[in-house]
């Protein structure tokens, strides 16, 4: 993906954040197949097979507690953040929408300790902006902060 592609996403992602509370809450209204689910991130192949994880990955499933796999789709801008192996490595609750194929399109990640859970994002404090999507700030350049905040 190109810098100002991914520049393009991000910047696209940070509105949607602003946004995603009031979303969310509609959408989960509208639709039976919303679920939440407790797992782990794992790292697939084009196959849907599990493979060991590495700086390159770029496609990620989800195994649930209970055994249960689900997909995300490779254009799912909210599945940037799996491949930050800090991320992967978390426990993680995602709220997201059932898709064919036991894809699942993400509509919420939170991280999990001592069943709490934690807003997981990245931010960048010089230019105030939080997001999906790690790397370089696209304002000042500088990498974001991964960040967990608690939540109610
Ligand atoms: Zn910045």
């Amino acid at each position: 993906m190109s810098v100002m592609r991914k520049a393009g996403l991000s910047a696209i992602v940070g509105m949607l954040l602003m946004t995603s509370g009031s979303i969310a809450g509609i959408e989960a209204g509208a639709s039976a197949k919303d679920v939440e689910v407790q797992g782990k991130v794992i790292c697939i192949d084009e196959a849907r097979d599990e493979i060991p994880c590495s700086g390159e990955s770029t496609r990620f499933g989800f195994s649930a507690l209970g055994g249960k796999r689900y997909f995300f789709m490779p254009d799912d801008v909210r599945a940037e953040m799996f491949r930050d192996h800090r991320v992967r490595e978390r426990e993680l609750v995602v709220k997201g929408r059932i898709r064919p194929q036991n894809q699942l399109e993400i509509i919420k990640v939170w991280s999990v300790k001592n069943g709490q859970r934690f807003d997981i994002h990245y931010f960048c404090a010089v230019c105030n902006i939080k997001t999906h999507v790690g790397g370089p700030c696209w304002c000042c350049q500088q990498d974001f902060e991964l960040r967990e905040d608690p939540i109610d």
